[in-house]
């Protein structure tokens, strides 16, 4: 007998139909001799809504205030997929996360996992129901509600089998799998058998949604065989693994992208140590991640510019906070309409010549690079936002992803 976390997303709990499908899956499972733990995500849409209430209230608003509001779309669906069961002849009991002490730090709004009480669990398995928690919620020691972030529910589901050392955590999406990049972008991107954890953890921070980044960190330090699959659908799905030696020959395994980032330079500012520390150091304070970085050196001057991103929720504080901060610059500019696309492969690691290959690709469409950053395994590019689509496309081809692996070119 396994134990086994299944997780359903949005899409699969968006209907009523779909709830009783996830039902019915967990039921299959059961019947198979498994324990089963489902974490569902809020209904589609519902999270957006949620946030959208609260924005129209305020958009200055209390973090804690934010996650009771959003944490609330998945307890509707933990109790209708409960209910369901019920309905099918099954035993279920819904958990939300205070109740089975999900515990986080109080990040609001982006809480950070501390530990989980798996007792009342392992009881109801035990006593032969399926537990149904929702994913995405937390409490803090002061017993307050948090969220982990958009997509958390990923996070969510990959915790609680690392925390009740599970068999298995098969996440049920509406995609079969996960695919040489974003397949609603490029409907001839292929699926991966399997992904490792490495590589899966580049797709998903490059901005690949399928996996939130932080479920597959702790996939990862965890050890937990975790499987994406369709949730409609019959398949084999994508199994996450350490290694994946067939990828070592390519040279790029996926592309992803992301338009949440926004674009800031600061120009003309005093060439001396310690001012791009200062510059960074106020969006540090005000609690923003910078991306990626560059400066450059004015020509003939005594002065430079400094260009950053940071998230887009984050675009016009950040600006407010660099006009506050009496940088001695000349001149402050922003972009919020941009997108980095990245390459991403462990192959690209004893080769050269990957980027070479990239940057041809993109200018052979006219499409101009503003950014440029690397590491071991991919290399990010930021373009003009209304070139996304058309980028992502134009490096697949070059790389030749609808290929066969075997195929593929391999430098
Ligand atoms: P869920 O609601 O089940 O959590 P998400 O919308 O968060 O689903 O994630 C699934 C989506 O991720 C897919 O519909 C697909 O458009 C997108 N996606 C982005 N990159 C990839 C990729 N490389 N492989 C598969 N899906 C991807
Ligand atoms: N419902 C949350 C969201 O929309 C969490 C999730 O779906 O994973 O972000
Ligand atoms: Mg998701």
């Amino acid at each position: 007998m396994a134990l086994i976390v299944q997780k359903f997303g949005g899409t699969s709990v968006g209907t009523i139909d779909r709830i009783k499908n996830v039902a019915s899956r967990a039921l299959a499972a059961q019947r198979e001799g498994h324990q089963v733990v489902v974490t569902v995500s809020a209904m589609a849409g519902e999270t957006n809504r949620l946030v959208a209430l609260m924005e129209g209230v305020t958009t200055n608003y209390n973090r804690r205030e934010y996650d009771v509001v959003v944490s609330a779309g998945e307890q509707v669906s933990t109790g209708l997929v409960a209910a369901a069961i019920e309905a099918m002849g099954g035993k279920a009991r819904s958990y939300q996360g205070w109740q089975i002490r999900f515990m986080t730090d109080s990040t609001f709004a982006k809480a950070r996992i501390r530990e989980i009480e798996g007792t009342r669990i392992r009881r109801d398995l035990a006593a032969g129901c399926i537990v149904v928690v929702a994913g995405f919620q937390g409490i803090d020691d002061g017993g307050n509600i948090t969220t982990l972030g958009r997509g958390g529910s990923d996070t969510s589901a990959v915790a609680l089998a690392a925390a009740l050392k599970a068999n298995r955590c098969d996440i049920y999406t509406d995609v079969d799998g996960v695919y040489t990049t974003d397949p609603r972008i490029v409907p001839k991107a292929r699926k991966l058998e399997t992904i490792s954890y490495d590589e899966m953890l580049e797709m998903a921070s490059l901005g690949a949604k399928v996996l939130q980044t932080r479920s597959v960190e702790l996939a990862k330090k965890y050890s937990v065989p975790v499987r994406v699959l369709h949730s409609m659908e019959e398949g084999t799905g994508t199994m996450l693994t350490n290694e994946n030696p067939e990828m070592e020959k390519v040279l790029v395994s996926g592309i992803a992208f992301n338009k949440d980032e926004a674009k800031i330079t600061v120009l003309g500012i005093p060439d001396r140590p310690g001012v791009a520390a200062s510059i960074l150091g106020t969006m540090a304070d005000a609690n923003i991640n910078v991306d990626m970085i560059i400066q450059n050196m004015a020509h003939g001057s005594d002065t430079t510019d400094l260009t950053f991103t940071v998230p887009k929720g984050d675009y016009s504080q950040a600006l407010a906070v660099l006009r506050d901060a009496k940088t001695g610059a000349r001149e402050l500019a922003g972009n919020p309409e941009i997108a980095k696309v990245s390459a991403i492969g462990v192959g690209m690691r004893s080769h050269s010549g990957v980027a070479q290959r990239m940057f041809k690709a993109l200018a052979r469409e006219g499409i101009n690079i503003q950014m440029i950053s690397t590491s071991e395994i991919k290399i990010s590019v930021i373009i003009d936002e209304k070139y996304t689509e058309l980028a992502v496309r134009t490096l697949h081809d070059a790389f030749e992803l609808h290929k066969d692996i075997g195929d593929r070119i391999t430098g």
